[in-house]
């Protein structure tokens, strides 16, 4: 093994970009096998510092403090892709970080995930880059309408993107970018939106939980139904693409990947995720080993945990005021019931998420 790829033992101290619930759930998860945790993070009282062994705040481009806080860790982590690569440079001249920037540089860039996507002979939905108004038309002329215009960077939940129907303005579309760089994707006529995500160690383990089901409510996801009604066959082959996606991305730690059923049972990806993710969630309650634990154990270089799951669930986040409903969701017998620790529900803000877990009776 390399000095970038050894074992980070129980004890140690794991540093977590990123203060949000995603942070949150690693720190507890770390915390679970005796890791101490650093979060570095903009903001105070954020739901990860709240539970963290230590917290820096501090802004992701303050150089000082992140070799401050390199100096307090073992291994560096992050709970978001849109890490600064000045950033993520940076940390990873003092300290092993995982996922590596490298891969951190193709999940953030749509453009360059599509491409690295299509050059290992994965699937996705047809593409052209966008800068200009004639480019758009052209691109809008070949893929055909409805399209997705979309920014390259810093688009997630439905930000930052723009459906193209007949009628419609392109210059509007275009417009509703800000001048951001943009992809234009063909429209998808899905049957089912789905997700993997696997785990890869450094030394090239790989353990994957089932393809699971999500459904999402003004672009934002709302239900994961673990496992997917699919055939067999379709499982497999999500299942393998994740995997394939992993092992060439070099993957230390977590991907998801998110992807399209088509009717006629194609898989088509999405956006990739090297992180903990939402559509996990369901983990936490359903598997011997949840999400969060595996990214820790990917991360640490200690051995993988089983992803089998015990019991199929349905994972229903609490979306703004819906939150407000906890006191019903205690009383569940089936139900389990994770909050965030963030004081106000605004509308959009993923506030918690309860399992609805359902045992397998075939479950030795
Ligand atoms: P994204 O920001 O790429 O995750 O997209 C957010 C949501 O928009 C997806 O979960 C889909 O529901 C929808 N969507 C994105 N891209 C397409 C596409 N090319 N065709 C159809 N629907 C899409």
């Amino acid at each position: 093994m390399t000095a970038a790829s050894a074992m980070v033992p129980p004890g140690s101290t794991i540093g977590i970009l990123g203060g949000g619930q995603l942070g949150r759930m690693l720190a507890l998860a770390a915390a679970a096998l005796g890791y101490r945790t650093h979060v570095f993070v903009p903001e105070r009282d954020s739901p990860a510092g709240q539970v963290a062994t230590a917290t820096t705040v501090a802004a992701y481009d303050d150089l000082d403090a992140l070799s401050r806080f390199a100096a307090t860790v073992d291994v560096v982590t992050f709970e978001f892709e849109n890490v600064p690569a000045a950033t993520a440079g940076h940390l990873a001249a003092l300290r092993p970080v995982h996922p590596g920037p490298g891969v951190l540089a193709i999940a953030q860039d749509r453009l360059l995930e599509k491409r690295f996507l299509n050059g290992i002979g994965v699937p996705t939905a047809p593409f052209r880059p966008v800068a200009t108004l004639p480019e758009l038309e052209a691109a809008l002329a070949e893929l055909g309408r409805p399209a997705v215009l979309k920014t390259v960077r810093m688009g997630y939940d439905g930000k930052g993107q723009t459906v193209i129907r007949p009628g419609d303005d392109p210059a509007r579309a275009l417009l509703a970018l800000g001048g951001a760089d943009g992809v234009l994707e063909g429209f998808v006529d899905f049957r089912m939106e789905a997700s993997v995500i696997v785990a890869r160690t450094a030394s090239g383990d790989l353990a994957h939980f089932v393809p699971v089901e999500n459904r999402h409510v003004h672009h934002i996801l709302d239900t994961t139904i673990a496992p997917a009604a699919i055939p067999a066959a379709t499982a497999d082959a999500a299942v393998e693409t994740a995997r394939h996606i992993a092992r060439e991305l070099d993957l230390v730690g977590l991907l998801a990947v998110e992807m399209f059923v088509t009717a006629d049972d194609r898989i088509l990806v999405n956006e990739l995720a090297p992180r903990p993710h939402n559509s996990g969630h369901w983990t936490m309650d359903a598997c011997r080993t949840s999400q969060f634990e595996q990214h820790v154990r990917a991360v640490c270089g200690l051995p993988l945990g089983s992803p089998e799951r015990h019991s199929d669930a349905i994972m229903k986040n609490l979306i703004g005021d819906e939150v407000h409903g906890w006191p019903a969701i205690l009383a569940e017998p089936d139900a389990k019931l994770h909050l965030y620790g963030k004081a106000e529900a605004r509308p959009g803000r993923k506030m918690g998420h309860v399992n609805r877990v359902f045992p397998r009776a075939s479950f030795a």
